[in-house]
């Protein structure tokens, strides 16, 4: 009989975890109750290993190795410079396992094989960066001439709490640990929990690098036990979350009664403004990539498509013939730029969606299961257009791939719908004209603007949305000022 690998071709990577755990106190442990979940594979939609699914009690073992690692241990109190060495050996060792951890990405997630590689390079980046910025880091002293001195003393705050999500686990999760980390806190990661395998070689690795035991913890399991159990640990004064807005939400209001430190990365529904002026081919290009690379799974896809009248009718042709030649193939052929979905709950949700869209908009690619693709989490590139603003599929985040275009006729038009969603995370605008381009930047309800450009940032520049798409920024100097306290000294000369 044929293994479900051996029927859709899913080959699974050799030396795969035969279970998994959490990892506490510098020991890989079951749950205390011993208590397991189901992971599936994207392609197969079959389970493929078990994880320990944490309850209170593991996260209160967590935390409590973490605080003991905080209060008694050498990571906080190492100089910047020595923890930054440690770091840098962390990056080095990422981007050494880069194919590795492509390779589990890939099989866990359904992301295509190519785009997995570079999300390894990306969380290699991320350590690199924290650990240089600590280093340079340089706090506020103001003198009062023959009066006052005042200083700024930083400190990191103790257990910080890491939830995460599904899409670019690994990466998601660098994003947040590196800045933890070299800021001196002790952690308490819960992964996501379609999404385990990756967050499973975080132990080795920093261990390899020389983080002092305790220092890094990770729960494994579902969000409701686990991860709500992390928000309301009294000992863990911050919680940094990426995921949908709905869960930050809730998160916010159970960490209330603790007042705990939270930021918070959220959903989006982020608008392409695409002016008649524009390079159209690059701006086809560019969208295209914006919402169908990483399956659309990517909280920053640019998934309405605004377009000026004039260039409407050629844009939406161009880009349903473009989006019809996007390869769609299981996740570890090079060829792939579409993988599977991540899990079959997400896949009915997009599925639900391109149904609503078919009565809300006008189909023009896609639809639904690319023909050839009888099994396993497959979308087609899906586009909508003619899509009014009122459509659930213009407002609703689906985090697939698909996407709704819309037409307007004047800039205050483009604005108000860019405007007129919950979300505000990013925003794209293609023009040619430079005062449009900046004012229309300034008026936009979006964390981060990209003009004439995709989706590639400094790591200095704040991260983050505003409306429903977060709260608070991360990046560059603002991570720092979340994972620690800055206490101001002052004394009269
Ligand atoms: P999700 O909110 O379902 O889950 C995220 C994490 O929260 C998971 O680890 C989950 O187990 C945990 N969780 C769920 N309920 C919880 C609770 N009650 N208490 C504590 N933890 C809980 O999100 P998802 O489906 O995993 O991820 C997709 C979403 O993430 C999309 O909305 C996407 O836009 C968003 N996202 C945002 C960013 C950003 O930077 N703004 C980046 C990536 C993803």
């Amino acid at each position: 009989s044929e293994t479900p690998a051996e029927r859709t071709g899913h080959p699974r990577p050799p030396d795969l975890p035969e279970r998994i755990q959490h990892h506490i106190d510098g020991r890989a442990v079951d749950s205390v109750d011993g208590g397991t979940f189901e992971v599936l594979d994207p392609v197969t939609n079959e389970p493929y290993v078990h994880a320990a699914a944490g309850a209170t009690a593991d996260v209160d073992r967590a935390v409590a190795a973490a605080r003991r690692a905080f209060d008694d241990g050498p990571w906080p109190r190492l100089l910047p410079r020595e923890r930054s060495r440690v770091l840098h050996r962390v990056a080095d060792l990422v981007e050494a396992s880069d194919s590795r951890l492509a390779e589990l990405e890939t099989f866990d997630t359904g992301l295509p094989i190519t785009q997995a590689l570079g999300q390894a390079r990306r969380a290699a980046e991320n350590f690199r960066f924290f650990a240089d910025l600590v280093v340079a880091q340089a706090d506020d002293a103001f003198k009062v001439p023959g009066r006052q001195l005042n200083y700024v003393n930083r400190k990191p705050i103790g257990v910080a709490g890491l939830i995460t999500p599904w899409n670019t686990p690994f990466m998601l999760e660098s994003w947040k640990l590196a800045p933890a980390l070299a800021t001196g806190n002790t952690v308490v990661l819960k992964p996501a929990e379609f999404t385990p395998l990756s967050a499973s070689l975080w132990a080795g690795i920093l261990d390899e690098a020389g983080v002092p035991t305790g220092v890094f913890n990770l729960v494994n399991g579902l969000g409701e036990d686990a991860g709500d159990a992390l928000v309301r640990h009294p000992h863990v004064p911050l919680i940094s979350f990426t995921g949908e807005s709905r869960t930050g939400q809730l998160i916010f209001a159970n960490a209330a009664p603790h007042l705990k430190g939270l930021s918070m990365e959220l959903g989006g529904k982020s608008p392409a403004v695409v002016f008649a002026d524009a390079d159209l081919a690059a701006a086809i290009d560019a969208t295209i990539f914006g919402v169908f690379s990483l399956n659309g799974e990517r909280c920053t896809a640019g998934s309405r498509i605004l377009v000026e009248r004039p260039v409407y009718d050629e844009f939406v042709d161009r880009y349903a013939a473009q989006a019809r030649r996007v390869v769609v193939g299981p996740p570890h052929d090079p060829r792939t730029e579409v993988g599977a979905l991540v899990h079959p709950e997400h896949y009915a949700k997009v599925m639900r969606y391109i149904e609503i869209g078919r009565s809300e908009g006008r189909l023009v690619a896609g639809g639904g299961r690319p023909d050839g693709f009888p099994t396993g989490s497959y979308v087609a590139p899906t586009v909508f257009a003619d899509v009014p603003p009122e459509a659930r599929i213009f407002q609703e985040e689906i985090f697939g791939p698909v996407v709704a275009i819309t037409p307007f006729d004047t800039e205050e038009e483009a604005l108000a719908l860019a405007n007129g969603v919950r979300y505000g995370l990013a925003a794209y605008v293609w023009t040619n004209d430079l005062r449009r381009a900046h004012t229309f930047a300034q008026a936009v309800d979006a964390g981060m603007v990209w003009l004439n450009s995709n989706n590639v940032r400094d790591l200095r520049t704040p991260f983050g949305g505003v409306k429903a798409s977060g709260l608070g920024h991360e990046g560059g100097y603002r991570s720092i000022d979340f994972y620690t306290h800055q206490q101001a000294v002052h004394i009269t000369l």
